[in-house]
């Protein structure tokens, strides 16, 4: 296989979410594994809803996510090219113009269903004369711009679903240019495509029904059509789609919860698919799963909960290195000693500040039985401490004491680190060291 061309096309009108991640990444990762190129197409020819923002974060989540876009390309410095096809296919007699209103249509469309036919366009605007045009335009009338379909049958090869087959002689002939002069995303969408000469259109599957107008389009402005696979969409465990408008699913709502880039792209690429739903830290090794013919066609239902899972089980194996600079910025880098202690406790690593803190103090101790904890703390070993000081030290308590198991750990946690819960004490009591240790089990905070 040549190197692929691929393309993420959103159009900046709201933040991305999880179910646009999962395109994205399914192009990226693709794209990195054969080796080919991953293009940012902003389809921002909606002049007035697109933003600048959005733009930019779209940029910055696909930053975040570990798959900056190779190229990045904008719809709205590109009306040339598509004013170009627009003639090229009205000189081929392929693009016509029409002038129903809504109105009109809407009442011709009631009719033909009245009539047990179906409602498409019945292409009465093709045998408009000259001067019937003219009289129309005299009245104030602009045209919309409609492409004449070809009345056959076109199939491609999904590589997701198999050998698919449109009757375009069942189908209106789309309109590509509104009366107003602008676009429909229908045909920036082909010019762009051959243009960038993209090899592979990897997209939801609520674009299968642009897929074969869209062929038929490629191949009157003389080009082939690059292979398409159509990828079924993400729905949320009630059953609902996602839009924009879900905020907390948005990559940066994600990112500002404190999940990790590789949680996200986990769920969104496995989910769907023959591969369990695991985290996998590496997006290399995530590439390798994409396998495009075994994408279930049923929408994939994920669960954001699940999300918190495949956190904390990525947290649990992530090593010192990957997380150092996040903890220096929490200011919760207490070593790689520290971090292998806390990582198995946390979901999320902003949770290790918490557990710094309890290294480092002040801690308020929790003292239920003075006694006892005086006489723990009057047994503890000589320094310097090491990961065998706790069971040493424990062993000793509960020789001179007969306390064991709960009775004997939990008032010493609690004395510790003020808390009930939390990392093996064998780990953190090193990491306390002994002065700390000494004035917290007196009931100092310290
Ligand atoms: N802007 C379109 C969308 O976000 C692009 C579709 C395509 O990939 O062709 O749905």
């Amino acid at each position: 296989m040549s190197k692929p061309i691929v393309r993420f096309a959103p159009s900046p009108t709201g933040h991305i979410h999880i179910g646009n991640t999962r395109v994205a990444l399914l192009n990226a990762l693709f794209a990195r594994r054969e080796g080919g190129t991953f293009v940012l197409r902003l389809d921002d020819t909606d002049l007035a809803r697109s933003k600048r923002e959005y733009a930019e974060s779209i940029e910055a989540d696909l930053r975040w996510l570990g798959i900056p876009p190779d190229v990045i390309v904008r719809q709205s410095e590109r009306f040339d090219l598509y004013d170009e096809a627009a003639e090229r296919l009205k000189a081929l007699g392929r693009l016509y113009p029409c002038y129903e209103t809504p109105e009109e249509l809407e009442f011709r469309r009631k009719r033909q269903l009245a009539r047990g036919l179906p409602p498409t366009y019945d292409r009465a605007a093709l045998k408009l004369s000259d001067e019937e045009r003219q009289k129309l335009e005299s009245e104030g009338r602009r045209p919309h711009w409609r492409f004449r379909l070809d009345h056959t049958n076109v199939a491609w090869n999904d590589l997701v679903r198999g050998e698919c087959h449109v009757d375009c002689g069942s189908l209106s002939d789309p309109v590509l240019v509104r009366e107003d002069g602008t676009y429909l995303y229908t045909l920036p969408s082909v010019v762009d495509d051959i243009d960038l000469r993209i090899t592979h259109v990897i997209r939801g599957e609520d674009h299968v029904t642009n897929t074969a107008v869209q062929i038929q389009i490629f191949e009157a402005l003389g080009a082939h059509a690059p292979t398409f696979a159509h990828h079924s969409l993400l729905i949320t465990a009630s059953g609902e789609g996602l839009s924009k408008r879900l905020g907390h699913l948005s990559v940066r709502g994600l990112r500002e919860a404190g999940l990790e880039p590789q949680a996200v792209a986990s769920l969104a690429v496995l989910v769907g698919s023959a591969e369990a739903v695991r985290p996998i830290a590496d997006l290399n090794e995530l590439a390798k799963l994409i396998e495009f013919s075994h994408i279930s066609r049923a929408p994939a239902k994920f669960d954001e909960s699940e999300l918190e899972h495949l956190n904390a089980r990525l947290i649990h194996e992530m090593p010192y290195e990957a997380v150092r600079e996040r903890l220096a910025e929490l200011d919760a880098d207490a070593g790689e000693a520290f971090w292998n202690a806390i990582r198995g406790n946390l979901t999320k690593v902003r949770d290790g500040a918490e557990w710094a803190k309890v290294v480092r103090g002040p801690v308020t101790p929790v003292i239920e039985d003075k006694d006892f904890v005086e006489t723990a703390a009057g047994l503890l070993p000589p320094a310097p401490w090491d990961a065998t000081t706790w069971k040493a030290w424990t062993e000793a308590v509960k020789g001179a004491t007969g306390v064991k198991g709960k009775a004997l750990f939990m008032p010493l946690r609690l004395a510790l680190t003020g808390l009930g819960h939390g990392p093996e004490l064998g780990a953190l009591l090193p990491l306390i060291g002994p002065e700390r240790a000494r004035a917290r089990l007196s009931g100092q905070a310290a």
